[in-house]
């Protein structure tokens, strides 16, 4: 029997998996030091635990369904102009 697995593909979305290994499913807290193991995750900040494997499964699906990334706009002020600072003409002296 034939295992055809078909992914949606196209459907692809850039997610760096060393930030979703190290990254607690329960708090968010990313930290390297809470990738006990290879095999175990443990949250330095909460005490969550998990199988690596399982946790970063499950944060790549939070990413993928959140995609909460705050966009940060760059558009804000406009140019300060360039104005020479004048100085005080009662104080030279
Ligand atoms: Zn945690």
């Amino acid at each position: 029997m034939e295992r055809l697995e078909q992914k949606a593909p196209g459907r692809v979305q850039k997610i760096d998996p060393r930030y979703t290994s190290q990254t607690c499913n329960a708090c968010k807290h990313l930290a390297r030091e809470s990738r006990e193991s290879q095999a175990l995750f443990l949250c330095v900040a909460c005490g969550h635990r998990a199988h690596a494997d399982v946790n970063a499964a499950k944060n790549v699906r939070d990413t993928a369904a959140g995609h909460a990334v705050a966009a940060r706009g760059g558009f804000g002020l406009p140019e300060p102009v360039n104005r020479e600072p004048q100085r005080d003409l009662l104080l030279v002296g």
